[in-house]
């Protein structure tokens, strides 16, 4: 067999691996390139195989960076199943008809620009159009059920932990008389995590790829960030203030809004209104109640308990429309808006900074990582003025940092996911991260005596 490396080699987006095999294509995850627009549109528009050809997809779970490409590759004329857990074939399925959306916008952006220099227009990546066409491709499958993509494979998808439906897949591979045990990771996700299984950890492989994003630092507790996420919410209630959270749409608002009915509940903080006002935000934590089955038995345990369910409880409240986001910007008296986008790009979240940020009651709280440049990191950084829809805001409310919230393996989790399979593994290949994190990893795994770890470039093959 082949591995050819087409995506998240030396970096962590794009994840693509294809898998050649009896002479047949099996592609790993066909995830976005994100970077700087200029590249990346060449980068996801080309595929370095031709679609047709490939003759089943597996896909490990929703994120952009695993399923975004999926519209593009059917676009230039893949036809076969496109197989996922239940629970990630309905949330990749929103994600990429929102993904869609994007693209028909950002085209249109880049098209002004380019009428501005006589250049003629682009078309979008793929329209949400396309997007929904996918849906119907998905061939869903229960986690630790066997199924056969073509003769020869065996797959199975085994709880990652990272986010709802997320998995890694395991193959059992039968080729030319020999036998393979292969494991891809996909995204590892994290003990004690709200609402999902801790991950499954391989054990007898022969081959694995690996994801290394956090191979230079292990992270806070996540029992220790959402006691800190506890206090910053008291601190506030508790003087009139407003808690404003920019989060991502998929994931963490639901784990935020799981954790509040719990401190609720608990009476831990007094109970005031929460809105998730994020339409996609909304639409994600449908799918989230419909995969009950994905949910971790400590969540099962509160819903027993608190007589009510995980993501719904009385003070919250999901806002769809622009009218009710809007009438949001009226009212004073306390409460918790959590919105989108998770760095405070862009979305209904920037309406919500500019009206409460020259309040000192309030407290903005940054509960992800935030990209250099963006809003998010400027607050984060506690900039004392920011610029928001071209006007200039004071920053009076307190800004509330929380490490630790990561849906990723820490590096002490990575190390004990690849030492694992020490006694059986030939070769380990470590994809998604950036270079000094996979070599901080590959440095440790070498003190485990463990020497056949690589860090394939992109687009390289290997045969096995
Ligand atoms: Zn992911
Ligand atoms: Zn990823």
């Amino acid at each position: 067999m082949r591995i050819n490396f087409h995506g998240a080699a030396h970096t962590v987006t794009g994840s693509q691996h294809l898998l050649e095999i009896n002479g047949k294509k099996l592609l790993l995850d066909c995830g976005l390139y994100q970077g700087r627009r200029a590249d990346t549109y060449e980068r996801n528009l080309n595929f370095q195989f031709n679609p047709r050809k490939v003759d089943a997809v597996i896909l490990s779970h929703a994120h952009i960076d695993h399923a975004g490409n999926l519209p593009n590759l059917v676009k230039q004329g893949y036809e076969g199943h496109i197989f996922a857990t239940h629970a990630t074939k309905d949330l990749a399925s929103l994600m990429i008809s929102d993904s869609g959306h994007i693209q028909e916008a950002d085209a249109q952006f880049v098209n002004k620009k380019r009428a501005g220099r006589g250049e003629p227009p682009i078309e979008p990546l793929y329209t949400k159009e396309d997007a929904e066409a996918v849906a119907a491709m998905f061939a869903g499958r229960h986690y630790e059920e066997t199924f056969e993509p073509f003769p020869g494979v065996i797959a199975r998808f085994h709880e990652a932990g990272h986010i709802l439906g997320s998995a890694s897949v395991s193959l059992e591979i039968e080729e030319k008389g020999k036998k393979i045990r292969f494991w891809f990771s996909g995204d590892i996700g994290r003990y004690k995590l709200p609402l999902l299984r801790d991950p499954v950890l391989p054990t007898e492989v022969d081959y694995m790829i690996m994801e290394s994003t956090y191979g230079d630092k292990s992270h806070h507790d996540p029992e220790l960030a959402y006691k800190e996420f506890r206090t910053v919410v008291k601190r506030t209630l508790e003087r009139g203030g407003k808690v404003i959270v920019p989060a991502f749409a998929v994931g963490r608002t639901q784990e935020l809004v799981y954790d509040l009915n719990q401190m609720m509940y608990n009476g831990d903080v007094p109970r005031v209104p929460v809105y998730v006002d994020s339409p996609l935000a909304v639409n994600a934590t449908d799918v989230f109640k419909r995969h009950l089955e994905c949910f971790d038995d400590e969540t099962a345990k509160f819903v027993a308990e608190a007589r009510h369910p995980a993501l719904d409880f009385k003070m919250l409240n999901y806002v769809r429309s622009v009218e009710e986001s809007k009438a949001l910007n009226e009212r004073t008296d306390p409460m918790i808006i959590i919105s989108a986008s998770g760095m405070a790009e862009a979305g209904r979240i920037l309406h919500h900074i500019k009206n409460n940020i020259e309040d000192p009651k309030n407290t903005i709280c940054i509960v992800s990582w935030q990209a250099p440049y963006t809003l998010g990191r400027r607050l984060a950084d506690r900039e004392e003025e920011v610029r928001i829809y071209g006007e200039t805001y004071k920053r009076k409310c307190d800004i509330a940092t929380i490490g630790g919230l990561s849906g990723h393996a820490g590096q002490d989790l990575l190390v004990k996911y690849a030492t694992g399979v020490k006694g059986s593994v030939k070769d380990i290949f470590l994809v998604h991260g950036e270079e000094k994190q996979a070599m901080m990893l590959k440095g440790l795994l070498k003190e485990q005596k463990m020497d056949r770890v690589y860090y394939p470039d992109l687009h390289d093959k290997v045969d096995l």
